[in-house]
């Protein structure tokens, strides 16, 4: 299978070779955990679970190492736990758990490995010691900054003039700063902070050698592939590269750079200050996961993807199309098979998956019209296999169908085909009917089958 991904750096698809093809590794940016996960944040956990999910598939389950750090000191997680006046690991491990919970409910698969940031606090320190011994970094004023200066690729991930970069970054401006590029690797903690002992002095450190030290020391260097939101560019993951090419004299750090788009709000940007923020926590109460997940799939993951109500009822009657089209054939047994080969080629061809998903519906319109149980259950398998490798059609059709009704129709509607059976048997034919017509009235519709009576909801009109 020939694999090719985008280069953020290269900026060009490039055919993807891992150093070694028994221990592929990827690298993702993962949360901060202060609070609940936003439809943004899942984004990228999304993404890189499809590309994981892939990389096992050509290379094997075993053969692929995973890591998705977690960021457990931080500013947010400060103020958090001293307004709720607890320790931050109240805080973070609160989070966390939520946040594989909601993550787990979009169908993405756990990391390999998810270093914690306050486990690698060492290894941070080691980095930053050998970037001041190197004279990458100086220490002043109790802080240890990186010298943007001393090394002659910084900017390059990123392609912009340095000074435009730090203007849309915001970058903040310190008098102990050499240059308003650089950066802090480590800081003095505010009172109340968690505090590291360290040869600079009493503190924390900075965010961008969090990652770094945890790539080194988890993976080791350089690593197949990093992977983050196209808003880590700048500065983070200029900075990860700069930190990490310097503090081993100028080795390769990453093989290839992956980011995927935005998500806008239907056209907005999404903000608290807009009132338009979207929590999967709260959303997944009322939507599948799955819909979720096909939502944020169904844009190619370098576009923006416009986040709208439409998008979400879009998702749910795509998934209702495949789920009915495996509905019809449940006395058939699917075949074992691999995906087919038009779905991996859209697949392997960076990522695309609105071709990978056309490709489902092209198998499911031809399961409709197969002829002969060893054509269908030939197709049943293709059309599991591929929809299982992107983490669709992971759901019993009568399962999702009834799961689409809340919990007080679901039971009326049980109700209603229990009576319909007695009926039945009893040879009550207009009752029959009538409890018939009830249920057409709720927008259920019957099936009859051989194992009994099931049902789904009508698709919204
Ligand atoms: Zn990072």
């Amino acid at each position: 299978m020939n694999l090719r991904l985008y280069d953020t750096m290269a900026r060009e698809k490039r055919p993807f070779a891992p150093a070694d093809p028994r221990r592929v590794t990827m690298y993702v940016c993962g949360p901060t955990v202060y609070g609940f996960a936003h439809i943004g944040n899942a984004r990228p956990v999304v993404v890189f679970d499809v590309l994981f999910r892939l990389l096992r598939q050509i290379y094997g389950e075993n053969a692929v190492v995973y890591a998705r750090n977690v960021t457990d000191v931080d500013d947010k997680i400060n103020a958090k736990a001293a307004d709720e006046g607890v320790d931050i690991s109240v805080i973070t491990e609160r989070y966390l758990a939520a946040y594989h919970e909601d993550m787990g409910a979009l169908g993405a698969l756990r990391p390999t490995l998810e270093p914690r940031a306050t486990a690698h606090i060492e290894a941070m320190q080691q980095q930053i010691a050998g970037l001041i011994q190197q004279g990458h970094a100086y220490a002043a004023e109790g802080h240890v900054l990186f010298d943007t200066q001393s090394y002659e690729n910084y900017g390059k991930l990123s392609g912009r003039p340095l000074d435009e970069m730090i203007a849309g970054a915001r970058v903040e401006v310190a008098p102990y700063k050499r240059h308003p590029a650089d950066f802090v690797l480590w800081k003095p903690s505010k009172p109340g902070e968690p505090v590291w002992e360290s040869p600079w002095g009493p503190g924390r450190p900075g965010w961008h050698i969090e990652c770094s030290a945890m790539i080194e020391s988890e993976l080791g260097l350089p690593i197949d592939i990093h992977g983050g939101g196209i808003d880590l560019i700048f500065p983070h993951h200029e900075n990860e590269l700069a930190q990490g090419v310097c503090a081993h004299g100028g080795g390769e750090f990453a093989r290839l750079w992956m980011h995927n788009g935005f998500l806008d709000m239907a056209g907005e940007k999404m903000s608290k200050s807009l009132g338009n923020v979207v929590i999967p926590h709260d959303l997944l109460q009322r939507v599948p996961g799955e819909v979720l997940r096909w939502a944020l799939l169904s844009a190619h993951y370098r576009q923006p993807l416009d986040w709208t109500e439409g998008l979400i009822e879009q998702s749910r009657s795509s998934l209702d199309r495949l789920y009915g089209a495996l509905q019809r054939v449940k006395g058939i047994a699917a075949e074992r098979t691999d995906p087919p080969a038009a779905f991996l080629e859209a697949l392997t061809d960076d990522l695309n998956t609105p071709r990978a998903t056309a490709e489902l519906f092209a198998l499911a319109k031809a399961l409709e019209t197969a002829h002969g149980e060893a054509e269908k259950a030939r197709l049943k398998g293709e059309l599991l296999a591929a929809a299982n490798l992107l983490g669709f059609l992971t759901a019993d059709p009568d399962v999702w169908f009834a799961g689409a009704a809340d919990e007080g129709l679901r039971a009326q509607v049980e109700a209603l085909l229990e009576q319909r059976v007695e009926a039945r048997n009893a040879k009550d034919w207009p009752t029959a009917d009538r409890i018939r017509e009830q249920l057409d009235g709720l927008g259920v519709i019957v099936m009859d089958g051989p194992q009994g009576a099931t049902w789904r909801l009508k698709e919204p009109a």
